[in-house]
């Protein structure tokens, strides 16, 4: 593909150098020292008239394929380590604009990008690999792990990124990702498809049901953006009542119940529950 090995040599340009002994970008692998703890992995695609409109901006169009990898490390309470890349395009010259967001959110969250592959197509995908890992004792923190009684929390309000038309940059919430684990979440998810069906996850992985109190809408958006809209990457997580108060930012929006048929319903929650 024209322009292939150039474009890779720029974006190695706009990136932070390997440590001694590790081989980034322009080798056939990357050669990476793993971690001492549990090794995560995880994978994700943004593609063009799927997640993004043809005419966005590809700085945005590459943070965000980089927030949502990374936002599932953060749903584990993880940290990110390293990220490989594919892109494919009808326009190489486009890549240039993409790598510019890659690169601020290489930055950002301290994810290295070590390789990828670059491939002509006819409308644009970006598909990233990611790997993370956790510190400390305590395991990654899984959605199956919800029990009946625990209180449930998301990391912010919600419905943002809908009501703005998914114009604005998500944010990975890894400190508080990080933070909840610590505490003593006991599941974890991130919004990527939506609170009700993000947080329905949840309760079918671990064979509880929910009731929900209040969601914290944000500044602009309607509770149906709130309850619905996708790709905010706030985290929901369940746990004992009192991480509220080991947790500031943790916003207690209801509680797990003992019988998994009983979900959501009332103020408009029962209208497009799946
Ligand atoms: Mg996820």
């Amino acid at each position: 593909m024209s322009g292939e090995f150039s474009a890779i040599e720029r974006i190695r340009r706009l990136l932070p150098d390997p440590p001694a002994g590790e081989v980034w970008i322009g080798d056939d692998a990357a050669v990476l020292r793993p971690p001492t703890g549990p090794l995560l992995l995880a994978a994700d695609v943004v593609v063009e008239g799927v997640h993004f409109t043809a005419g966005a901006d590809l700085a945005d169009v590459g943070w965000k394929a980089m927030t949502a990898n990374v936002s599932d490390i953060a749903a584990m309470g993880g940290r990110p380590l390293h990220a490989v890349m594919t892109i494919a395009t009808p326009d190489v010259a486009g890549v240039d604009r993409l790598y510019e967001g890659v690169a601020e959110a290489v930055v950002a969250y301290r994810c290295a990008l070590v390789g990828g592959d670059l491939s002509r197509a006819s409308e644009v995908s970006v598909s990233v690999a990611v790997t993370g890992t956790v510190d400390g004792d305590l395991p990654p923190v899984l959605r199956s792990g919800a029990r009946a009684g625990d209180a449930i929390f998301v990391t912010g309000a919600l419905g943002a990124m809908a009501a703005s038309g998914y114009a604005l940059r998500p944010q990975a919430r890894l400190a508080e990702g990080q933070a909840a684990r610590r505490a003593g979440a006991t599941a974890m998810i991130d919004v990527s498809d939506g609170l009700a069906a993000d947080l329905g996850h949840i309760l079918d992985s671990s064979g509880v049901g929910a009731t929900l109190d209040a969601l914290p809408v944000a500044a602009g958006a309607t509770e149906e953006q709130a309850r619905s809209g996708g790709e905010d990457y706030e985290l929901v997580f369940t746990g004992p009542a009192e991480l509220a108060e080991r947790l500031p930012f943790a916003i207690r929006i209801g509680t797990c119940t003992s019988d998994p048929a009983v979900r959501p319903a009332g103020g408009g929650w029962e209208h497009s529950w799946p």
